[in-house]
This record gives C-alpha cells, structure tokens and sequence, in this order.
C-alpha cells in the first residue's frame, strides 16, 4: 500500500450532517485507519450566504457521537492549519494570481446585466451548457490594469481551453471522460473576493497532501473543472473514488421527502451510533461474505476502496431498525440501564424514583422485544404505570363469570404465597388449570389483559414478578370490576 495516506472529510457548514455525508466521513475514516494514514477534517466555508450558526459544532459533536475520530481540523491542529476555508482566503488568491500569470485564469469585469443577457440569449438558442462568451480573455494588460486602478467589481474566471477531452480514472467508477466543450469559464474567485468551491477545494487538497479523494457521486461533475485546476498548476493528481448514490426503496435519490436523511434525525429517533455507523457502512460497501454485524474495528480492518461498488445503495430503514435491535440486545443490563435512565428523563416518566433493581427487571423483560430504547417504557407502560383503557370487545369477550371464577380463584391463592418466586407463579398457573379443568390460555389471558392490558408481551410471569404481589392483586381487582359492570 502506499505511504503516507491522506484523505479528508470537507464538509460546508450549511446544517445538520445528511445521511451520505455521514457515509463520506464513514469511508474516508476507514480508509485512513485501515492504511494506516490520516483523515483530516475541513470546513469549506467559502459560501457566506449558506452559513449556518452552530454547523460546525453540530458536525464535531456527531462525528463524536459515532466515533469517527480524525487527525487533523479544528481543535486539533496539524500541520496544515488553519483547517476554516475562510482563513485562508490569501492563500486562494496567491495561487490564482498564478493562474492569471500563466494565462490559465482571467479577470472577468462583466455584469450582471451582461451575464444574463448572455444567459437568455444562449437560452434561446437551446444550447446544451449556458457558458461565459470568454469576452473579458481578449482585454488587454492596459484595460486590465485601468479597470483594476478604477476598482471596478470583477471575478477570476479559469481559461477552459475548447476542443479537448477531458479523462480521468476514478477508483470505483473507471475511466471517465468529459469534453471541455461542456465546461464554462468557471469563476475561481468571486467578486466578494471569496473562492469557489472548486478553486478552494483543489488548492486544499494540494496544500494538505492529500492522497485520495473519497467523495460522493454528486461531486463527480465537478472532477473534470478540478482535473483542468490540477494540470494549469501543474500538479499531481490524486486517486479519485466516487462512491455510490444513496436511494430510496423506489430507487429515487433520497430525499428530506421521503423521510429523515438528517444524522440528528436518527439520533433524536433513538438510533444507536453503532447501529447507524454499521448500516452506514454496508450502503455502499460489500464486505462479500454473510457477516452482517461489524464492529467499528472489524470495519477498519475489512474496508477497502475494492470493496466500494458503483450501482446506488438502497436505504432499507427496515434494515436499520433490525441492527438498533440487534445492537441494544448485545448491551449489558448496565449500559441499557443507563441508557433507559437518559430516555426516562425526557419522559412522562421523569419524576418517578426508580432503584436500579427494578428498571434491570423491566430492562430483562422488555429486551428480546424492542427496536428502541424508549420502547420499554412505551410497550412496556405496565411497568411504569397501571393500564387504565382497555380494549372493548375484549373486555366483552372475558365478561362472563366462568373468567371472574378463575381470575377469583387466582387471587385467592396468589394471596397466599408469602415471597413470590417464579417457581411458585409457575406452580399456582399448573393448579388452578389442573384444579377448574380449563385450558392454560383461559387463565393466562385474562391476566395478562387484567395486568397489562394487552394479550401480548413479556412472560406473565416476569411482569408479576416484576411489579411485584401488592399491584398485581390491586390490577386484577380492578379488572374483575371492570367485567362484571
Ligand atoms: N464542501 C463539499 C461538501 O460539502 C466537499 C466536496 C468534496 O469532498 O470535494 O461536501
């Protein structure tokens, strides 16, 4: 493998993490980690109008959250600092006077009004890619230099060269190739004096010695006007790896309309970071065996760029949840009781003094069935507090006193044990079946719906065990009454 491995996660701090960006730092990471080399964090911040407050925080916070550690950024300063694309706005400038030295790039003084007029005249004539008519190339160095002494507005603007085909190689996808025709005199430095994206980009990917660019597919048109940016300074090109678009079930792009493609959107749904990072991994990535569950070293030691295939990656929330599932089942009892007290806090539930001992009972009954963790106190409510509305017809269903004989019957004997065991609550369930000659579901079902008001759950035994003989009398007292109004 090669020396040295750089590679870097350069996000806009226009908002919340999406969904793919959190994929792009994903595999940049593991990339890093797997060679060995080093994932440097950027903040491309050159778009004032997109800026968004609290973004940057918002984008360390997450990567923190699922343990995405990077080597090199804010707060953590290399040697290639300052990692804020604004503060280095000189240095933007510096190189694209070198352009216009060499004649790659050009001061464009044209206006606004000149600009759309171009546009709508291109417009009308239907032509594939609206483009700059290179007006400003043919200005001499005296009218440059009047129009600069005279400070009027103006932007930099790269000198595509027509005619050419543009190719390059791109790790997953091939050789791609593109004719210059199509490109426009992109402008390089805007008139606010801020660079563009791609201006900014390339000259940070060369100054910070990156190896590999590791994007997504939507920055794939934007190569080609990078690979032009690379050749005018004469530069090494990087390896470029373009990983797959993220679809919907439908296979449309996904989409806020389709759902939540926020990272914050999935934390604050209750998604475990392992969970996600684990889902985020196999959209895109195919480590070709059955292994379905990666721990964060398993996949630093299993990621290659090989392993990146180009058809897009469909986004099965179905099997999302499955993991978060899978994942809380192989918590201890300590860290979900941890876990549980956090979401208590936000709940309904949060003035209530719960020991420890009974939220690990309620945690062991409510495991195997859960997808969330607020599940436990939402299916599982009876643990927190009595059920009070029950279904009608089943309520009519169990009004007959053949039912409000043997949940009698129960009562009376459950009274008699003095400290509940499971044994003794599995015992009392074979006497009265073997003693009223009933079938097992004609007393467990009432029961159950007397103490949890529903027909499904944990084991009737674990509920009674777990809210203990004083509330489970008082429940089923309740429930008799409720039948024989
Ligand atoms: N700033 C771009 C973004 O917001 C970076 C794209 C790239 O990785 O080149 O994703």
């Amino acid at each position: 493998m090669q020396q040295n491995i750089r590679v870097r996660y350069a996000p806009s701090p226009t908002g919340f993490i999406h969904i793919g960006n959190l994929r792009t730092a994903l595999y940049n990471y593991l990339f890093a980690r797997h060679n060995n080399g080093k994932l440097i964090l950027r903040i491309e911040d050159t778009d004032q109008s997109r800026k968004v407050e609290k973004a940057v925080e918002n984008i360390i916070d997450t990567l923190q959250w699922v343990g995405i550690e990077y080597d090199e950024g804010p707060f953590k300063e290399g040697d290639y600092a300052p990692y804020f694309q604004s503060q280095r706005l000189k240095i933007y400038y510096q190189y694209a006077k070198i352009l216009i030295e060499n004649k790659k790039a050009y001061y464009c003084f044209c206006s606004e009004e000149r600009l759309n007029a171009i546009r709508q005249e291109q417009q009308l004539r239907k032509v594939p890619v609206a483009k700059y008519d290179k007006k400003c190339l043919s200005l001499t160095e005296q009218e440059i230099s009047d129009n600069l002494n005279q400070k009027l507005p103006y932007v930099i603007r790269l000198n595509v060269e027509p005619g050419r085909t543009i190719k390059f190689n791109d790790f997953i996808r091939g050789e791609v190739q593109i004719l210059s025709d199509l490109i426009d005199d992109q402008i390089l430095i805007k008139s606010d004096g801020f660079p563009t994206y791609h201006l900014a980009n390339v000259i940070d990917d060369y100054l910070m010695k990156i190896t590999h660019i590791i994007r997504g597919e939507e920055w794939l048109p934007s190569t080609p006007k990078h690979i032009l940016l690379y050749e005018a300074f004469g530069w090494e090109l990087p390896v470029f790896a373009h990983l797959p678009l993220l679809l919907n079930k439908d296979r449309s792009k996904l989409s806020k309309r389709q759902g939540d493609v926020s990272v914050e959107d999935y934390k604050n749904k209750g998604y475990l970071p392992e969970a996600l990072i684990n889902f985020i991994a196999l959209l895109g990535w195919n480590p070709k065996d059955e292994q379905e569950i990666f721990s964060m070293n398993e996949l630093i030691e299993k990621f290659t760029l090989e392993a990146v295939h180009k058809s897009g990656a469909i986004f099965d929330i179905e099997k999302l949840n499955w993991l978060n599932g899978e994942y809380i089942r192989k918590k201890s009892n300590f860290e979900l009781l941890i876990l549980l007290r956090e979401e208590l806090s936000k709940s309904k539930y949060n003035n209530n003094d719960y020991s420890d001992e009974y939220l690990i009972k309620v945690i062991n009954a409510m495991k195997p069935r859960i997808t969330f963790i607020k599940e436990i106190y939402e299916k599982g409510y009876f643990f927190f507090e009595e059920p009070e509305s029950f279904d009608k017809d089943l309520i009519n269903k169990f009004s007959t006193t053949q039912y409000t004989e043997i949940l009698n019957t129960y009562l009376k004997e459950i009274k008699n044990i003095q400290e509940l065991t499971k044994e003794d609550l599995e015992n009392l369930i074979k006497y009265i079946v073997d003693e009223l000659k009933i079938k097992k579901a004609n007393l467990i079902q009432p029961l159950r719906l007397a103490i949890s008001a529903s027909l499904e759950g944990p084991s009737i035994t674990d509920i009674i065990l777990t809210i203990g003989k004083e509330k489970t009398i008082q429940r089923i007292n309740k429930f008799i009454e409720k039948l024989t109004e």
